[in-house]
């Protein structure tokens, strides 16, 4: 048996990015103790990269704007797929939670008269970003930190204890959300630089790991995005949302390939930058689908009239949401007429001043600067598609942030699934993270409370095996039995690169069904592979363990994207089939829903090439009349099924 030190809480938050210490923010505020755990350094949290800025109809910047035009450009960017409840939910809220934030201590950029500033962002109708010039993230997670410290101070007055009620366990990853019967009891983790397990009990837990973007080669997520929360929920026994849907923003870094896929953000052409292919060509204004017809300018002249007066003029194509302009940047490129490494021209110098580009767009001046040796005030970025984020994910009740199917887990932010639908609008991931992270710690704490005399039990025969299959990378080799028995370990490394060229190239921005049977086929491969990922060494600080477990997260994931995209014969928002090139109004309402094949929460470890994901349609629930009496009847029509449009 053995040993493992416990630590009881009310609520543990996995993830420090914005939606879990909003969570976690929010769960201390409401009086349940509460553990944030994190694999990174606190403060290093995705959330940190975050650039544009916060979708919020605020109305700073166009006195038209309110919930109703945020909701309906989210519903139109997520194309009709997203869980419209919290589509309405998130277009209410994240007012708030931005003024929230400000009064936490959060400096925004303002307008001339003193208010918050608001930028353009491609799919939504009016500026409504609030930003930080393009460092928002960091503004917006120094500010969560801030507050998490300004509650412990309080929580040292009245206990002596700056930890009792709210405590961050910082480089520290779990492996395992453990359960007592179908009821959540705690998770078990390991310490990155000691490699010691540690468990801790609560009748709450909230996922908040954020994306996946690591199981593709091209990304411009970083290292923690192995897909561990939606692995977690799985193994948990919860289902996945839509997980095919992934979205390839369309400008990352092409060049050197040190850097190919790190983000160009949107706001360089939020703030008036152009895209135009090898021959000089604006080429977006051939890619406006019949759908976005009416609200996209026709013209150069009436796209670059719209920056100064937008309430008479339709808004430049290089603003239409981010997966038709990834799509047209992929046919250009396809088309022979790219930039000399494989991208297409990204173009603010002829459009700004060049002390108004580096106010403006700073982080961006000296990433090319630094990494590339280009001047963006003086020269074209050479820009191309790079994997950036996860619309599918853990299924929760838009409510409360419930996790379906698995009493005491919630689940915030990227790793959740539904707000977004097939695709994200910029600025809208920063929103979903404050909004959903604060109603999954509220609910979180409600749980918790309602149990507090009868708390869920970790059973030790649970931590046991949760400690063996963490061990088992320092003794990998085949199991008994199994055909590769007593064959050599396998090196973490090396699977990872397969798999992360696999989905690259097989499951990536257009898809073949051909291909995803491919990658299936190698998929089950690397399973079985994956299985003696072994490691030398000791416990300490070992980053080959860390991947070798990483590997598990990251094989189910990719095994949920590929079966889903492969099932979905229709091409929608982040989600694009060379064999089936248009959306098809019959899957509107449908979702796609992954679970574990082994219920018990195993990994059919006896037969790994038979998969380890079973693969459900469901149909979703019918939009209400009042949000549906928002769009225009032929908008409608163009999205929603037969039976639909009847009702
Ligand atoms: P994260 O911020 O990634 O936090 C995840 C946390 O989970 C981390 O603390 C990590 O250490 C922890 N974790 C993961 N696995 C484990 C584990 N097994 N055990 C313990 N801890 C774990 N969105 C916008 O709305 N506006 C923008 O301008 C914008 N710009 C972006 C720019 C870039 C370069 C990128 C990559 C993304 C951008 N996004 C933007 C998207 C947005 O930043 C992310 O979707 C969002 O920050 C995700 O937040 P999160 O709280 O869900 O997860």
């Amino acid at each position: 048996m053995s040993v493992v030190e416990r630590q009881e809480w009310d609520v543990v938050v996995i993830g420090a990015g914005g939606a879990g210490l909003r969570a976690a923010i929010e769960a201390r505020e409401r009086g349940a103790r509460t553990a944030v755990i994190c694999k990174s350094l606190f403060g290093k949290a995705h959330t940190v990269m975050a650039e544009g800025g916060i979708a919020a109809a605020m109305a700073n910047a166009n006195e038209h704007d309110n919930w109703q035009v945020h909701f309906r450009d989210t519903m139109r960017g997520g194309k009709f797929l997203n869980q419209w409840r919290m589509a309405e939910l998130h277009a209410q809220e994240a007012p708030d939670r931005v003024w929230e934030l400000e009064t936490w201590g959060a400096l925004f950029d303002r307008t001339k008269d003193g208010r918050i500033s608001q930028r353009n962002f491609g799919g939504h109708e009016y500026p409504r970003l609030a930003h930080v010039g393009d460092r928002t993230g960091l503004e917006l997670i120094r500010t969560l930190q801030q507050k998490i410290v300004a509650l412990q101070q309080e929580d040292k007055k009245e206990t002596g204890d700056y930890e009792s009620r709210l405590k961050v366990y910082q480089e520290c990853t779990v492996t395992r959300v453990l359960k007592d019967g179908s009821r959540v009891s705690g998770v078990f983790a390991y310490e990155r630089e000691t490699g010691r397990f540690f468990v801790l009990e609560a009748p709450s837990v909230v996922i908040a790991t954020g994306g996946i973007g690591k199981s593709f080669k091209v990304t411009s997520n970083s290292w923690e995005y192995t897909g561990d929360g939606h692995a977690l929920a799985l193994l948990a026994g919860a289902p996945l949302l839509n997980m095919e849907f992934v979205q390839f923003h369309p400008t990352g870094m092409v060049w050197p390939p040190s850097v190919k896929g790190i983000l160009v953000t949107e706001s360089v052409r939020g703030d008036g930058g152009v895209l135009r292919n090898s021959e000089g060509k604006r080429f977006m204004f051939d890619y406006i689908p019949d759908v976005f017809k009416e609200k996209y300018a026709e013209s150069e002249e009436e796209g670059d009239r719209w920056y100064e007066d937008p309430d008479n003029n339709r808004r430049p194509p290089e603003l239409l949401p981010r997966d038709e302009v990834a799509r047209a940047i992929n046919s250009e490129v396809k088309a022979g007429r790219g930039s000399p490494h494989g991208g297409v021209f990204l173009d603010v110098s002829t459009r700004m001043p060049a002390d108004v580009i580096r106010r403006r767009l700073p982080s961006m001046y000296h990433q090319f600067k630094e990494l590339a040796d280009v001047d963006i005030t003086a020269e074209a970025m050479e820009v191309g598609p790079t994997c950036h984020y996860v619309m599918g994910g853990i299924a929760v009740e838009s409510e409360t942030a419930a996790a379906r199917g698995v009493p005491g887990l919630f689940a915030a932010g990227e790793v959740a699934g539904g707000m977004h639908g097939s695709n994200r609008l910029g600025g809208n991931s920063l929103s979903d993270l404050l909004v959903f992270g604060r109603r999954a710690g509220w609910h979180a704490a409600e749980h918790a409370a309602a149990r507090a005399f009868e708390r869920p039990e970790v059973s030790d025969l649970e931590i046991d095996t949760a400690a063996a299959e963490a061990l088992r990378p320092f003794s990998a080799e085949g199991p008994p039995g199994a055909e590769d028995e007593g064959r050599p370990p396998e090196n973490p490394y090396t699977l990872h690169q397969e798999l992360q060229q696999a989905m690259n190239d097989l499951v990536g921005i257009i898809r073949r069904e051909a291909e995803m049977e491919r990658a299936l086929e190698k998929l089950a491969d690397l399973r079985v592979r994956a299985r003696r990922a072994g490691v030398e060494g000791h416990r300490q600080f070992n980053p080959g363990w860390h991947l070798a477990l990483d590997l598990r997260n990251m094989l189910l994931v990719s095994e949920c994207v590929a079966r889903a995209a492969l099932e979905r014969t229709e091409s929608r928002g982040g989600h694009t089939r060379e064999d089936h090139p248009t959306m098809d109004r019959r899957w509107r309402n449908i979702n796609l829903l992954c679970r574990l094949a082994d219920p018990t929460g195993g990994l059919a470890a006896t037969d790994p090439e038979r998969g380890q994901i079973d693969l459900a349609r469901e149909t979703t629930d019918p939009v209400r009349q009042d949000l549906l009496a928002l769009f225009d009847k032929e908008e409608l029509v163009k999205y929603l099924a037969e039976e639909e449009l009847y009702q």
